[in-house]
């Protein structure tokens, strides 16, 4: 597998030059310091979840392309494991399996999400329009949504908007498995 600190270095260097930007001008875009933008470049930093969501909102990207390359053979029938693409994300306190990364001609990136226990963020707003799913397999956690926190035991599943606040969190000691969809809003 190849490293996600490497490739999330290119992404972001091929991105900012895609939109004509100086680091500065990343740094207006996505919120993230320029200095922060640099070391990330130059792969001397893996950003944590909330640091990744802000470079994806500023640039009107999906969270997975800045991490993973589209799978190869995707044109065809995909056999993936999260065993094998999970990995623990940087003083995060989740474990994140891009079982389908982004593909803009389907618009979402599929995963498998673990909860840590104890674990909890609230969620800056994403880019308009895009919406997540989630669906306990496993453990019990609690989703943030229209000020109340929903309660989710295994089965049990939750669709609500990304572009608003949110938040999630493990209160258990156990850890919480989940699958979850990303869907973004359709770019012209
Ligand atoms: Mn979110």
């Amino acid at each position: 597998m190849q490293d996600p600190t490497k490739y999330l270095a290119k992404m972001l260097k091929t991105l900012r030059k895609e939109h004509g930007l100086s680091l500065d001008g990343a740094a207006t875009k996505t919120g993230i310091s320029k200095a922060m933008l640099g070391q990330i470049e130059r792969g001397e930093s893996s950003p944590t979840t909330a640091t990744l969501w802000k470079i994806a909102t500023g640039f009107n990207t999906s969270i997975s392309s800045l991490t993973e390359p589209i799978p190869e053979g995707a044109e065809e029938t995909l056999i993936r494991d999260a065993d094998e693409v999970r990995q623990l994300a940087r003083g995060d306190g989740t474990m994140v399996a891009p079982l389908f990364p982004y593909e803009q001609r389907f618009g979402f990136e599929y995963m498998e999400l673990t909860f840590l226990a104890g674990f909890e963020r609230l969620s800056e707003a994403h880019e308009p329009g895009v919406v997540e799913y989630i669906t306990v397999i496993s453990g019990s956690m609690e989703v943030f949504v229209d000020d109340i926190w929903h309660d989710l035991q295994p089965g049990k599943s939750i669709r609500f908007r990304g572009d608003k606040p949110h938040g999630y969190r493990n209160k258990t000691d156990e850890d919480t498995v989940t699958l979850s969809v990303i869907h973004y809003p359709r770019r012209p």
